[in-house]
């Protein structure tokens, strides 16, 4: 089995495509939505766990980027600013996916963009504003 969270942006004109339908008919995928913020003739972006058989996932991916739909990892749209993060530690605790978490003996802070389902937990937990999210910002704008 093989899994992975990603950020789907849609086109306006496609919106309204049973894509969710054929990804399960089609490819044999399961998926979760974690977030989707779709309007009708307007821009949309979902965030999901998509999950098969990798050759399946594969070209399910194939099927949604040949809609016109921009698929990412979500890993690419969190950031954490490691200028101003000082290691406080506070994100781990409020983190749901273990993306962000303490490794020992060293007690660093490490974040994992590959196990971040962008819950935005972080983002109001962190002190310094370290944690951002920008997938969802300027798209609907
Ligand atoms: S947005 Fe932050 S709290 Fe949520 S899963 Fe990602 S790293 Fe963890
Ligand atoms: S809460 Fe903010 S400052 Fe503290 S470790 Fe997490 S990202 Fe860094």
């Amino acid at each position: 089995m093989y899994s992975k969270i990603l950020s789907l942006r849609f086109p306006k004109d496609i919106v309204n495509e049973p894509i969710t339908v054929n990804l399960v008919k089609e490819f044999d995928l399961s998926f979760n939505i974690l977030k989707a913020t779709i309007y009708p003739r307007k821009e949309g972006i979902a965030v999901l766990e998509l999950s098969g058989h990798r050759k399946n996932f594969q070209k399910g991916v194939r099927y949604l980027k040949g809609l016109g739909i921009k698929v990412e990892s979500i890993g690419q749209d969190i950031k954490r600013d490691d200028d101003v993060c000082f290691q406080c530690g506070a994100c781990t605790a409020v983190c749901p996916t273990g993306a962000l978490y303490i490794k020992r003996p060293e007690m660093e802070v490490v974040f994992e963009s590959e196990k971040c389902s962008a819950c935005e937990w972080c983002v109001s937990a962190c002190p310094a504003r370290a944690m951002s999210v920008k997938f969802n910002k300027g798209l609907l704008d």
